[in-house]
């Protein structure tokens, strides 16, 4: 997954070559090896994906559980998991959510 500070932009991705098994979190030293298949997916550990504010490239970001990725924390209202885009987008459309 590529993290995007565009405006959801999703064309371009140079990164690919995440052979290594590890945490892009700054200083998060944890052990994705270990962890379960869904938080080294998404290249975080379990404790990381709850932090509210985690540090990754010099930008403080928090992990979305509705994308399953990091965003800026300004992208999140207060202390929600959720980013106010995925929000917004499920209050326009109300409609059956497609379990994914
Ligand atoms: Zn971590
Ligand atoms: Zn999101």
């Amino acid at each position: 997954m590529e993290i995007s500070r565009g405006e959801g932009k999703r064309s371009l991705r140079y990164k690919k070559e995440d052979e290594e098994v590890g945490s892009e979190v700054d200083g998060c030293d944890s052990d994705l090896s270990a962890a379960k298949p869904y938080h080294r997916r998404h290249k975080v550990c379990e404790y990381h994906a709850k932090d509210s504010s985690v540090l990754i490239s010099g930008m403080h970001q928090r992990f979305c559980q509705q994308c399953s990725r990091f965003h800026e924390v300004s992208e999140f209202d207060e202390s929600k998991r959720s980013c106010r885009r995925r929000l917004a987008g499920h209050n326009e459309r109300r409609r059956k959510i497609a379990s994914d």
